[in-house]
C-alpha cells in the first residue's frame, strides 16, 4: 500500500508512525516529515525570541502574574 501523503515543504514521504506531522494550517491540509517539523519549530523558537533567557524569564514572571 503506497502511502499518498508527502511533505508540504520538501516532498518526501510521510510516515506518521516515525513521528511525521499530519494536520491542518486553518483550513488548508498540511504534512511535515520529522525534518521539517523540527525547522518549523526552531522558526517559531527564534522569530518568537524564545531562545533568550531574559525575554524567558519575562514571559514566566507574566504567566506567574496572570495565573
Ligand atoms: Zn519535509
Amino acid at each position: 500500500m503506497k502511502n499518498e501523503l508527502e511533505c508540504t515543504i520538501c516532498g518526501s514521504d510521510i510516515d506518521e508512525e516515525a513521528g511525521d506531522i499530519v494536520g491542518y494550517f486553518g483550513i488548508s491540509p498540511v504534512s511535515f516529515c520529522v525534518w521539517c517539523h523540527s525547522s518549523l519549530t526552531d522558526m517559531v523558537i527564534q522569530m518568537q525570541g524564545f531562545d533568550d533567557i531574559e525575554m524567558l524569564e519575562e514571559r514566566i514572571a507574566y504567566l506567574k502574574e496572570n495565573d
